[in-house]
């Protein structure tokens, strides 16, 4: 079907309206509505009520020249171009000429006119014309997104970057809000930022126009996947509903909302890597969504995937160093801890492998065995250093994986509690009890045994003149908790805060020796379990550690029992 356009003819003369009328509604390539105006005045108020796609103008009206009129109607009602046709007689070229150069889209003269050429000249006006104004309306809108772009990527910081977009794309749209919705690792995902309140997780659609996964239908319920959008570029139109929040949901089921992707470079790859979805929404009233609004907003959402990448790669760049900063600190305690801490036991070790050297024919066999036992024990305490400081190296700056398996905890800890009784000697009690649900346990075997016997040990270190070291183990529904208590030196209270870090030590710690990583260390054997350490303590009472670990399954579920 034809689109009807409007056309205005003024002309003082009833027969030549009449004839120009008959010629045009024979044009079998155009529809028109034809007004009709006998002088400029009418022509004029004409044309200020309804909106004309064409003019025919008479060179020569009653009440004002075509030339005036034609100035008039440019400085009061067309605000672009004129879509004027000017009508001129024999010898009268000239003025046709200079309403040209003023504007107007073509000229006629009238003795020559004939079907086919006005025709032709008509439909070649509402060509021009609309070509105009569809060039000037995509220099504005280039110029609003250029505007918008440029404010979006002033900012390097992700959520002033999103909170920008939504606000602008609101305004660039006008629409009731705009919201950015983000994908997580496993196609699910959240809505990061909208032009009004933040109201919901995640988002259901009811209508796919196309996808690869087969058309669905209008009403077809579907979870918007990270695979409907990467297998086309072309964006959806959906109806976005929300489904764990009813009075929001009823809110937004019925009504409109223009879906598209935002769509990151993926390192060389030539499918992009979809970050997430720029949403507009409008409920107020039947809006259709013309193609012009989904351009727009493709283009923001590139310009959005632009700003999104360059703070991707801020943030990495800023967490690089601060791992590098972080490695130099550890590195530089490395060199302060080994040139300090592995000092005194090389002595020790020097001085009595030198006497052994040198005097052993006249040390006797029991003073012989004294200096080896001392070599061996600092090349031991040495050696644990080492591995301790490798230990915390790994832990705090690569994140070892978390491997749990199905722990029997009465088992696993009576087992670690014989082995400590048969190193601990006579003057430490250690006790054990156990209480409560210890079932349905996950945990990494290794990290717990650090756990274990960096705290026991402490335990018994902290206490030289003996005494109780209680371990209990307290069984919960969805957690178990342990503790370690003794009746040490205890820790002052102005040290306690500081403990978990690496290399802290207690003031009050006198020739007792140690490297201040063994609670580092047990904390961050704690956290990669999901759980939490704490400390309590009074100087010459004694020291309580307690740590829970949350009942987590492999799958990161909560296990069956506590759920
Ligand atoms: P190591 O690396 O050999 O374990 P360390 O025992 O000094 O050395 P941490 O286990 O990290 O290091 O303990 C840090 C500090 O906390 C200790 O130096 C000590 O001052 C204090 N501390 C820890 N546990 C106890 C405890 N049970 N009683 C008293 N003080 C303690
Ligand atoms: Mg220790």
């Amino acid at each position: 079907m034809l689109d009807i356009r409007t056309l205005l003819i003024i002309d003082d003369s009833a027969a030549d309206r009449k004839i120009y009328r008959r010629y045009l509604l024979k044009d079998p390539h155009q529809s028109y509505q034809i007004l009709e105006a006998d002088c400029a005045e009418e022509g004029l108020a004409l044309c200020q009520k309804v909106p004309c796609d064409v003019i025919l103008l008479d060179f020569c009206l009653p009440d004002m020249s075509g030339l005036e009129l034609f100035d008039q109607m440019q400085q009061e009602i067309f605000n672009t171009s004129v879509p004027v046709i000017m009508l001129t007689g024999r010898g009268d070229e000239e003025i046709a000429v200079q309403v040209m150069k003023r504007g107007a889209l073509d000229y006629l003269v009238k003795q020559h006119l004939t079907q086919d050429v006005l025709q032709l000249a008509v439909r070649n006006a509402i060509r021009q014309s609309s070509l105009q104004a569809q060039l000037i309306k995509t220099q504005e809108r280039q110029r609003l997104i250029a505007t918008t772009a440029l404010r979006i990527r002033q900012s390097l910081n992700l959520e002033q970057i999103l909170n920008t977009a939504v606000a602008e794309v609101q305004q660039l749209l006008k629409c009731d809000r705009v919201m950015v919705y983000q994908f997580a690792p496993n196609t699910d995902g959240k809505i990061v930022a909208s032009s009004v309140e933040p109201f919901c997780t995640v988002a259901v659609c009811d209508r796919i126009e196309a996808g690869d996964n087969g058309t669905k239908r209008q009403g077809d319920r579907v979870l918007i996947t990270r695979e409907d959008f990467s297998q086309s570029p072309i964006p959806y139109i959906y109806e976005l509903g929300l489904c764990n929040c009813v009075s929001l949901k009823e809110q937004f089921n019925t009504k409109a909302n223009l879906v598209v992707p935002i769509n990151l470079s993926n390192n060389g790859n030539p499918t992009p890597k979809l970050w997430g979805l720029l949403i507009a929404h409008h409920n107020s009233g039947e809006r259709q969504w013309q193609t012009d609004d989904v351009e727009m907003l493709n283009e923001v959402s590139v310009q959005l995937a632009i700003a999104i990448q360059q703070a991707e790669l801020l943030a990495q760049t800023q967490a690089a160093l601060a791992k590098e900063k972080q490695l130099n600190i550890f590195k530089s305690q490395i060199i302060a801890t080994v040139s300090h801490e592995y000092r005194t036991p090389l002595t020790s070790i020097l001085a009595a492998a030198s006497t052994l050297v040198k005097h052993s024919q006249q040390l006797d066999e029991s003073k012989q065995q004294r200096f080896l036992g001392i070599i061996e024990q600092k090349t031991r305490y040495m050696s644990k250093l080492v591995d301790n400081m490798l230990l915390v190296n790994q832990l705090e700056l690569e994140k070892p994986e978390f491997k749990p398996i199905a722990l029997d905890l009465l088992q696993f800890f009576s087992d670690l509690i014989e082995q400590e009784r048969e190193t601990a000697g006579d003057r430490h009690e250690l006790i054990f009890k156990i209480t409560g649900n210890n079932q349905d346990f996950w945990g990494d075997r290794g990290l717990l045994q650090q756990i274990f016997i960096n705290l026991m040990s402490n335990a018994i270190k902290y206490s030289p003149d003996g005494g109780t070291v209680e371990f209990h183990l307290v069984g919960k529904e969805s957690e178990v908790i342990f503790y370690i208590k003794d009746q040490g030196i205890g820790i002052p209270i102005a040290d306690q805060e500081n403990l978990f870090q690496s290399f802290s030590r207690g003031s009050n710690v006198d020739t007792i020796p140690g490297t201040g990583l063994g609670l580092a260390i047990a904390k961050a054997c704690v956290e990669l379990h999901g759980g939490n350490i704490s400390l309590s303590s009074e100087v010459g009472q004694g020291t309580k550690v307690t740590v829970s670990l949350p009942k987590i399954s492999p799958t990161g579920q909560l296990s069956p029992s506590s759920t």
